[in-house]
């Protein structure tokens, strides 16, 4: 490098800005756990700097590129999810901007089954009555039952990375699969898992024949016993099938009383106060969170409703938070260390400069040729 580059930070993501600033790069982290405000991301844009480090918590819009006008070259988003990031603003000024996709699928799908597993054989209630002292005898249904995950029929919502990494995992405790993605199906992964399928079902490894299908919306809700959700939140004019409220009281109406929802996407894919609602009036058996309309939740949160939090498991934005997911510095395993490549990338000109030709550039589309 010739020029010594500059980059704020708006978040620690631990020892990979070690690795940046040996590398010689001039590094700014926000001091804070919580996230700066906004006012701060902004005037460090207009301070110069070639790269800028974001979590979700962060707006990325264009009061944000205008100010970084003529110096800032790239955003590098630590998450997947890029709900934050205003697309349009970013190709208007012509700043890419990467994610950090692959390496928390498989923590996410295996959170998301755990979820599904704690909520429906009711391990938060079971170990209230424990810690509390409430455990009076061993009976055959007393005080209450869960509900077995094996055998059961799940549907995926949202075929892509995390979804087929959950498939995976559901197709291992010979669950029914019912797939539901009006954008992008992989009838090849499909089709891959039935095989297994049949061959553990032919091995004797499972008893009962399993199956898995792509269907309607309308069949997964109708046919679900758990319906775990692996879409990206596209809001109106983002997207021509948008997952904004996807889930709300028309779509808990139709599924079964005795069915779970499971919530690993971003929290505005779910209408809350319908959620909440479904829960009181026992549309639906139960819930299990982990992203909100709202982050932290709000004290006030109807979710919170005491009356529902039997069957309400909420978990604090979680799902990719375990270790090496989060912190290796190597790209193919670590968020941080896939973050600091994908800026890496643009500040270097990698690629031959070529943007397109970037792995980790979400944005390519605004600088094809
Ligand atoms: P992905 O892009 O690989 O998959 C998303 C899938 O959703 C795509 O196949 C897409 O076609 C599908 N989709 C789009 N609109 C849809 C609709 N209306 N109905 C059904 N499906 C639709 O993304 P991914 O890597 O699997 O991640 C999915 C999302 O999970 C991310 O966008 C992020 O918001 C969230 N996420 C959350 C956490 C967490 O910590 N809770 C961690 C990782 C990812």
């Amino acid at each position: 490098m010739t020029k010594r580059m500059r980059v704020f930070a708006t978040c620690d993501i631990g020892e990979s800005i070690s690795l940046l600033r040996d590398r010689g790069y001039d590094v700014e982290v926000y001091p804070g756990p919580e996230a700066p405000p906004k006012s701060l991301i902004v005037e460090k844009s207009r301070s110069g700097i070639d790269g800028l480090i974001t979590t979700l918590r962060d707006a990325v819009d264009a009061e944000l590129f205008d100010a970084g006008k003529g110096s800032l070259k790239v955003v590098a988003q630590y998450a997947v999810g890029f709900d934050n990031i205003n697309r349009a603003d970013a190709n208007r000024y012509h700043i890419p901007f990467t994610n950090t996709a692959d390496v928390l699928t498989e923590a996410t799908a295996e959170f998301a089954f755990f979820m599904m597993g704690a909520l429906a054989r009711k391990l938060w209630s079971a170990e209230h009555l424990t810690r509390e002292n409430k455990w009076g005898f061993w009976h055959p249904y007393l005080p209450f039952l869960g509900d077995e995950v094996t055998g059961k029929t799940v549907a995926i919502i949202g075929t892509g990375r995390i979804g087929l990494a959950m498939i995976k995992k559901c197709a291992g405790f010979d669950m029914n699969i019912l797939c539901y993605d009006p954008v992008y199906q992989n009838h090849e992964h499909i089709t891959a898992i039935q095989e297994t399928n049949d061959l553990r079902h032919a091995r004797g490894i499972c008893r009962e024949k399993t199956w898995i299908k792509y269907v309607t919306l309308e069949v997964a809700l109708t046919g679900a016993d758990f319906v775990s959700v692996h879409v990206p939140l596209l809001r109106e004019g983002e997207s021509s099938t948008p997952t904004y409220h996807l889930f709300n009281e028309e779509t808990f109406r139709r599924m079964k009383p005795t069915a779970f929802l499971v919530n690993t996407s971003r929290g505005p894919v779910v209408d809350e106060s319908a959620l909440a609602k479904a829960l009181r009036e026992k549309w639906i058996a139960g819930a299990a969170l982990d992203v909100y309309e709202r982050e932290p939740l709000p004290a006030d949160s109807p979710l919170r409703d005491p009356a529902i939090e039997d069957r309400c498991r909420l978990l604090p934005h979680f799902a990719s938070a375990a270790k090496i997911t989060r912190l290796s510095t190597d790209p193919d395993k670590g968020m941080a260390g896939r973050c600091v490549q994908g800026l890496i990338d643009v500040l270097e000109g990698n690629y031959g400069g070529d943007i397109t030709k970037m792995p980790y550039v979400v944005n390519k589309e605004a600088f094809a040729k």
